[in-house]
């Protein structure tokens, strides 16, 4: 039967496996989709069943479900991994990965164009359990060799850097890092496994924020922590030990979004490529951080190891005072100001990395945007944009 749900996908293309992965319409009266399994006890049929466990696919509520396991194996497929572990948000999902990865009295890598929280996770949690942080240069490349330590186990990696886009060579500090036995952790969110796939690239843990491009739609907070061979038994261990499991809604709707994320990737791309080339045209801009233009300095690494680039980018201004950025951004109709990406809708956001740096200077002509790139019509946003550029130039 076509819908076998054991039958390898591996033979099929990328978009065939994303509709395909996952599903047992077989299993459901013929339904496409899993439903929500909602629960906590798992009923079994007899006294040896409970105590040995032998036909028991699942076993309690925070150990997994039908719906669980359902974008568990489609995402494993996708990512290539061995193993995948979901989890209530993206941040959760990464600290699943180093809680996965260190133990007292380890060292940990870190690039100082790390997502946030990460940093805050590292310098907080970790160094009270024991586990002592340093800040890279996410460019550092194989210079990463001389920050080991004989008590480095992990590498912390994140491509393009968070809000700056710095584009890291992962095969090269992958190769450093294995060489000395330490784990390769990767926050893959930018570029999801369709176009970058982390396990392939040398990647132990691979994170993924589904909070962003498999939603799609702003409306839920999900993670992923993906595995290779090496690592998944230790991954789900410390997953089970938290019991950190994700909603059945979020999950359902990460399933949903999963079958169309292909779609609506390309899309942002396009959208936002083009909107990239039309800032670097603007004379109030002085950068465009985007590794895809060929004007970046990552773009080499990027067009070397990327299959493709999302709706996420920054601009640097030139030099503008806060009430004239104030001036520009809050007077945007179609740009909400706002955290987190990956939706349907255009969002802008202001950032300064000098506040919290600590390995590297952040040194820029003004003041600096984030943008994530909707799929509203482009002539809109643009419209929108010159008005804003405007207000930048009237303000003082
Ligand atoms: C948003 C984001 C996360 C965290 O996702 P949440 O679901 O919001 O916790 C992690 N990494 C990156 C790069 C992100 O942009």
């Amino acid at each position: 039967m076509a819908q076998d749900p054991s039958r390898p996908l591996d033979r099929f293309g990328e978009r065939t496996r994303l509709v395909h992965a996952g599903r047992e319409p077989f299993e459901q009266h013929g339904f496409v989709n899993t439903p929500i399994y909602r629960g906590s006890t798992v009923l079994y049929p007899s006294t040896e069943e409970f105590l040995q466990r032998r036909n028991t696919k699942f076993t309690y509520g925070t150990a997994g479900t039908p719906t669980i396991a359902s974008l568990e194996t489609a995402w494993s497929g996708l990512a290539g991994a061995a193993d995948t572990v979901l989890t209530p948000s993206g941040l959760a999902a990464i600290t699943i990965a180093l809680m996965t990865a260190c133990a007292a009295g380890d060292h940990l890598l870190v690039p100082d164009s790390v997502y946030r929280p990460t940093r805050i996770f590292c310098d907080g949690v970790l160094k009270r359990f024991g586990v002592e942080t340093t800040y890279y240069d996410p460019l550092i490349g194989t210079g990463i060799e001389a920050l080991f330590r004989p008590n480095t186990t992990a590498v912390v990696t994140e491509a393009p850097g968070s809000q700056t886009f710095e584009m890291q060579d992962i095969p090269a500090i992958a190769a450093v890092a294995h060489q000395r036995g330490a784990a390769v952790l990767m926050d893959n969110t930018w570029a999801t496994p369709l176009f970058f796939p982390p396990h392939a690239m040398g990647v132990d843990i691979a994170i993924e924020a589904g909070t962003k491009y498999l939603s799609g739609g702003s409306d839920l907070l999900l993670g992923l922590t993906s595995a290779n061979e090496a690592w998944a038994k230790r991954l789900r261990q410390t997953f089970n030990a938290f019991a950190m499991c994700a909603g059945p809604e979020d999950v359902f709707l990460g399933l949903r979004g999963l079958r169309t994320m292909a779609l609506r990737l390309k899309e942002h791309e396009k959208q936002a490529l083009e909107m990239a080339r039309w800032f670097e045209g603007r004379p109030e801009v002085a950068r465009v951080l985007h590794p895809a233009l060929e004007s970046d300095p990552g773009h080499a690494i990027w067009k070397r190891d990327f299959k493709g680039s999302s709706g996420l980018f920054s601009i640097v201004l030139k030099e503008a005072s806060p009430a004239a950025v104030a001036a520009m951004v809050d007077g945007l109709e179609l740009f909400g100001i706002g955290a987190s990406w990956g939706g349907f809708e255009s969002l802008v956001l202001p950032f300064d990395p000098r506040a919290y740096r600590t390995a590297t200077r952040w040194e820029a002509a003004g003041p600096a945007l984030r943008f994530h790139i909707g799929l509203e019509d482009l002539e809109d946003l643009k419209a929108d944009l010159e008005a804003g550029f405007a207000r930048l130039r009237a303000t003082a």
